[in-house]
């Protein structure tokens, strides 16, 4: 396993700079990110942040789902978050895919039925990012968040695109 290996080596050499207790759970800047999985978004450097700054919170597309919810009225209520931005992005692996095509294409693979399954994919980025913030701003398990704002990502420019 070559990539076991080389994230082993690599908390073997951290762990040599860490210093413990530097920060609580409680997010620092009262921040929650709600974003894709996707392997080009360094967040980090992308909005600024250090760690103990934000929760961040990701699956693929970035829906706002069920278990996004769940980990959000955790964040909110018990770690003190006020803040939410999901942002989305260009070139999404669930652009303009559809759920039937999904299932199908995921079934042959594996041979077995995923009919169940909402993959929460999607035609047009900005909708997604409206019907997600919608979502929750809808949610009455979060009355403690004030801010909840949208954004696009574009992978090709590295611009960050404010949603209406
Ligand atoms: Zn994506």
């Amino acid at each position: 396993m070559p990539s076991f290996s080389r994230i082993m080596d690599s908390a073997r050499r951290f762990k040599g700079s860490f210093v413990p207790d530097q920060h609580s759970a409680a997010p620092q800047r009262h921040l929650v990110v709600v974003t894709c999985m996707d392997a080009r978004l360094d967040l980090f450097r992308l909005l600024g942040l250090e760690i103990g700054d934000s929760h961040i919170v990701r699956n693929a597309g970035g829906r706002v789902t069920e278990d996004v919810l769940r980990s959000l009225v955790l964040s909110s209520n018990v770690l003190g978050t006020s803040e939410v931005v999901v942002i989305h992005h260009t070139g999404c692996g669930l652009f303009g895919r559809d759920n039937d095509e999904l299932r199908d294409e995921i079934a042959s693979i594996t041979g077995a039925d995923c009919s169940t399954i909402d993959f929460h994919p999607f035609d047009d980025v900005t909708e997604s990012v409206r019907q997600d913030v919608a979502a929750i701003e809808a949610c009455p398990l979060l009355p403690n968040v004030i801010s909840v704002w949208g954004a696009i990502y574009d992978v090709a420019t590295c611009e960050l695109i404010p949603v209406d």
